[in-house]
């Protein structure tokens, strides 16, 4: 539970065949999907032209009174959504609106709409190619330089399905996309790696289509599951089902790790398996893997809610009991915090209620998903030892995050990293913990089902699944360790990295 960490979007699209209004389907299925964005949110309905209605911050709630309103705003029966953190372009809240999704492309002959999840890498060599065209081009979300690209493709004479393999190709990045044409059609695509997840399913009688980044998108509008998006797939929703198409084969799959211990929610599927009970196998798998700190330990407890689950398997796995006394403040959103550096502890107040008297002379296991840049889990050591706790002992289930990300997630730079120059016996003095444990590789590729291979765990190896994200992440090391101060998204700037380290 880093406070800091945020994944960058959540994409949904729907069709309803019956020609009913499809705003419901796309507010409940991507409210349900909140939690991958809540920077800013988009609707876009189709009826012949495209409808937005776009904000800042949670989708809001619509009151009954206000449901008309709604419709008149975003009629027609086809729609997409997104909900979206901001990892790319400006954080001030004019470029927050203009960087929100969804994006319309458009030129003299096309038109599109398109919505995404994901992260491009070759940003760079993509708005080179595109400032040929057009000399003042600036973008405030990566989903423009795909758009553009696109555009660029249609433009040329080539179809929908020939533009988008183009993409696929020359694109380097993670991309999971949701979109409609200019003639009313819904459409999907992944990128070649499947680096994050997109799923489709139907209602019942067929009526209603829709993709979604998760299942719970699904669930909650009554669809059921088809199959997830494979990498390098294009779908197109039809009155007919799913029409599939395997435009580009990388031979390989690299679906993000850290969706299994942190991004996704409890309650949805990936790789058939609902991930609370990929998390529950994590905590097993800690529980065998530490068992002699498990012996000489009172109590586990859990930082709420991603590690829940977690906590509960290694307390099925060991019979140590699991002491629920860190309670997460249900209604207290993350908008209301005070982030003043000042105010750190208040943060952690204001996110998540410790119950003192439980810990008086206690030696505690704490299960946590990630240890990121260390500041909240050194707070909570603090918080434990303040409270008596005798020894804390961190159980995590994602493996050492050492290194950025580069497909979305806003781990940016190695600085910030608690883990990328320390071990963990190191973390463990800096975050004052009398341990600090990682699940191993084996033990969190055995529970998701999934083969390592189909897995990316760039942050946690240094070895990305992309090749320009490799050669960035080496570069950026090399900058790092020659004291270079790292900024933001420094891998938008290989001419300033490559200059300076004479590449
Ligand atoms: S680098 Fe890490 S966070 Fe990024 S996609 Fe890969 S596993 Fe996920």
């Amino acid at each position: 539970m880093d406070d800091h960490v945020k994944m960058e979007c959540g994409a949904f699209g729907a069709v309803n065949f019956s020609e009913d209004y499809i705003f419901p389907t796309l507010y409940w299925g991507m409210r349900a999907q909140n939690h991958r964005g809540h920077q800013s949110y988009g609707f876009l309905t189709f009826n012949g032209k495209f409808n937005v209605y776009k904000g800042l911050d949670l989708i809001p709630k619509v009151k009954k009174t206000e449901i008309q309103e709604w419709l008149e705003r975003l009629p027609g029966s086809l729609g997409i959504a997104n909900v979206r953190y901001t990892t790319s372009g400006g954080r001030d809240e004019e470029s927050m609106i203009r960087g929100t999704q969804p994006v319309i492309g458009e030129n003299e002959q096309h038109r599109f709409a398109l919505s995404f999840n994901g992260n491009v890498v070759n940003t760079t060599q993509l708005v080179n190619e595109i400032r040929c065209e057009n000399p003042n081009f600036s973008y405030d979300c990566d989903l423009e330089l795909i758009s553009r690209k696109l555009l660029k493709e249609l433009k040329s004479g080539k179809d929908l399905v020939s533009s988008v393999k183009t993409c696929m190709k020359e694109v380097e990045g993670a991309f999971s996309v949701v979109g409609i044409t200019q003639n009313g059609e819904l459409f999907a695509f992944k990128d070649p790696y499947g680096i994050r997840p997109l799923c489709s399913g139907c209602s019942a009688d067929r009526k209603i289509c829709a993709f979604s980044s998760e299942t719970v998108g699904l669930n909650i509008n009554n669809l059921e599951h088809n199959f997830e998006l494979k990498p390098g797939e294009f779908v197109l929703a039809t009155k007919d089902g799913f029409k599939r198409e395997q435009l580009v084969n990388s031979g390989k799959k690299a679906l993000c790790a850290f969706e299994f211990a942190y991004f996704a929610r409890p309650d949805s599927k990936m790789n058939g398996k609902f991930v609370y009970e990929v998390r529950e196998a994590f905590g097993r798998s800690l529980g065998r893997e530490y068992a002699d700190i498990v012996r000489r330990c009172d109590m586990i407890i859990s930082l709420p809610e991603t590690s829940d689950d977690a906590a509960f398997g290694l307390h099925e796995e060991t019979g140590l009991r699991w002491e629920r006394a860190i309670r997460r403040h249900r209604y207290v959103s993350e908008r209301a915090f005070i982030l003043l550096p000042q105010e750190r502890y208040a943060t952690i107040d204001k996110k998540i209620n410790i119950l003192d008297h439980k810990f008086q002379g206690k030696k505690i296991i704490v299960v946590d998903d990630s240890i990121v840049r260390g500041d909240t889990t050194k707070v909570v050591v603090e918080k434990l030892r303040k409270m008596g706790a005798k020894e804390v002992h961190m159980f995590i289930t994602f493996p050492r995050i050492i290194g950025p990300c580069f497909y979305g997630v806003d781990m940016a730079t190695y600085r910030e990293l608690i883990g990328s120059t320390r071990t963990p016996e190191e973390i463990a003095k800096e975050i004052g913990a009398d341990s600090v444990n990682y699940q191993s590789f084996e033990g969190f590729v055995k529970a998701t089902g999934l083969r390592r291979e189909e897995l990316c765990f760039g942050c946690a190896t240094g070895d990305y699944p992309t090749p320009l994200a490799n050669r960035l992440a080496k570069w950026m090391r090399e900058y790092f360790e020659k004291g270079y101060k790292e900024e933001g998204r420094i891998y938008e700037l290989p001419d300033l990295v490559q200059n300076r380290l004479g590449k």
